[in-house]
């Protein structure tokens, strides 16, 4: 006889389904929902999950999420002063951790401030401390880091009476005559971009601490923008590798869709019979993979950020004379994405300031234009940070995805007022109601970890609209709740084309929810933030916070 793997009783569970918003219990086979409601309860289960009353909602898709980069920052060691209050206790620190982990492996953190400990750690202290693995460890101001000799060895820093030198940077060479180990600006820098790729097995650490986190927080799915990157956001040209290894493991816990960087792929001669393509070898594409781990839409950054003034706008910084910069050539740009595209890609393009968007609308039309496909690409425009009524109407009428992050609006915001003006900040900058009025898709993401990651603050972000200092910011642009639920489930699987598997609990999807610790729906939206995670539930089996659920 037919059994269910699991029944989910007495919750309140929001299915995302327009047609069956709400249900009491939910059943669950191979992973997938087998029935709702009364129907749920007819098939006898291996197991009864009692949710208590509890909210449940399908279970968070960040649709922009660097995993591996805030599984590798999670898994830094805090070195600030309540952690370390001395030179002797952050040599101690250091030591307990570098005990814990592979020979090879880098030793990492950061926090320290030598005028509050009693001068600068050394790098021979750092080698004696970790036991000979290479130790870098930057300090408070991240102006400066201190590394231990075999992580100079590493990056090509052999000649330590006589290290390189280099603008606007200092490897401090101590009165021995030998660098100490100290890295000023520029040097570390240059330092950063000598550490890849690393190992492995360090991103695999990396991978499971990040996704191992993502799940307190009810995420079950990302979208890891720009893996094999080698400016700074991947982790290696074999980041794929990684990838697939953790998941062979069991170490890659949340649902992934890995995007390549652009600079990971190349041209293909002989494509197809006279024409060329780009991408990856064999035409490895957006969409291969399944239901854990596939390939997404491959990502390129087109501009800078707005707190970085290097955002690419229309008109003038509000508070420095320029205007921001495109990091590539237009023209060369245009070429490649096209390429991309007609060779079976999904794009992603980074795209801050106005004038990104509008090259970014651009060169997707051309490219939409020039071979048209079957099925909507969906390309998408990461961030979308300052959009015009004209590319709002644009991007609905391509079919073109914006991947707005709410959390940026309350933990960057004052630097998006700072630099735009008040007046520009509040009309152009996260459009997300206007994008909805005309028809669009939109996804919820985070860009953790360039801001908290949790799902309920991003969606008390997308509603409330203030920045940390309580500046309203465009609250015109506001969502309501059940939009912001529906991005961050639905909307960010059609962002991936994955809509037909997951982002809503029907029959036939992947069984993937988040326990809600309060009802949404009926709470204050200022309170939004604060309601917790209480239970992870992935293809129907509760991998966090399973103590919590009777
Ligand atoms: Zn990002």
């Amino acid at each position: 006889m037919v059994k269910a793997d699991a029944v989910f009783v007495n919750g309140k569970i929001w299915t995302g389904d327009p047609a069956r918003p709400w249900a009491h219990a939910l059943s669950v086979a191979f992973g997938r929902v087998a029935a709702l409601g009364d129907d749920a309860l007819q098939l006898p289960a291996a197991q009864t999950v009692d949710l208590s009353g509890r909210t449940v909602v399908p279970g968070f898709y960040d649709a922009h999420h660097h995993l591996a980069l805030r599984g590798q920052r999670l898994a830094a060691l805090d070195l600030g002063f309540h952690a370390a209050p001395s030179r002797e206790r952050l040599l101690e620190v250091i030591a307990g951790h570098a005990r814990i982990l592979p020979e090879d492996s880098w030793v990492r953190g950061g926090g320290f401030d030598q005028n509050k400990i009693g001068g600068f750690p050394t790098r021979e202290e750092f080698d004696t401390a970790a036991g000979g693995r290479p130790v870098w460890i930057t300090h408070v101001s991240e102006h400066m880091a201190v590394a231990s000799t075999s992580a100079m060895h590493r990056v090509g820093v052999t000649d330590l009476a006589n290290p390189p030198t280099m603008t606007g940077g200092l490897i401090e060479v101590g009165e021995d005559g030998l660098a100490t180990g100290l890295f000023l600006e520029n040097a570390k820098k240059w330092f950063d971009s000598r550490l890849k790729p690393y190992p492995v097995s360090d991103i695999i650490t990396s991978l499971e601490t990040g996704s191992r986190i993502a799940l307190t927080e009810g995420i079950t799915s990302v979208a890891d923008p720009g893996i094999g990157a080698t400016n700074g956001i991947g982790m290696g040209p074999a980041d794929l590798h990684a990838y697939q290894r953790a998941r062979e493991q069991q170490r890659l816990h949340v649902r992934v869709t890995a995007m390549p960087y652009l600079t990971a792929t190349h041209g293909i001669e002989h494509f197809e019979p006279g024409s060329d393509g780009w991408g990856l070898d064999l035409g490895l594409r957006s969409g291969f993979g399944d239901e854990h781990l596939s390939i997404g839409a491959v990502k390129v950054l087109s501009d800078g950020s707005l707190i970085g003034r290097s955002a690419a706008l229309t008109c003038d910084y509000h508070d420095h004379a320029d205007d921001g910069m495109l990091l590539f050539d237009p023209e060369e740009l245009g070429a490649t994405l096209s390429s991309l595209h007609r060779s079976g890609w999904q794009l992603a393009v980074h795209a801050i300031g106005d004038r990104a968007v509008e090259h970014a609308v651009e060169h997707l039309r051309r490219a939409q234009q020039s071979h048209p496909r079957r099925v909507l690409p969906r390309h998408r425009i990461e961030h979308c940070g300052m959009a015009s009524d004209e590319s709002v109407r644009r991007i609905a009428e391509l079919g073109i995805i914006p991947v707005p992050q709410g959390r940026f609006l309350t933990e960057l915001g004052d630097g998006f007022i700072d630099v735009l003006g008040t007046e520009r900040a509040d009309r152009l900058v996260y459009r997300m109601k206007s994008f909805l009025d005309a028809g669009v898709e939109l996804p919820g993401s985070s860009d953790t970890p360039v801001v908290e990651a949790h799902p309920m603050k991003g969606i008390h972000d997308m509603v409330n609209r203030r920045t940390a200092d309580g500046q309203p910011i465009g609250l015109h642009e506001g969502v309501t709740v059940e939009q912001a639920f529906r991005a961050y489930t639905y909307g960010s699987a059609y962002a991936s084309h994955q809509e037909h598997i997951k982002g809503r609990l029907m029959p036939g999807l992947l069984a993937d929810m988040a326990v809600l610790g309060a009802n949404p729906f009926a709470a204050k939206p200022a309170e939004l933030g604060d309601i917790a995670v209480r239970a992870t539930v992935l293809g129907g089996e509760v991998v966090f916070g399973a103590e919590s659920l009777g």
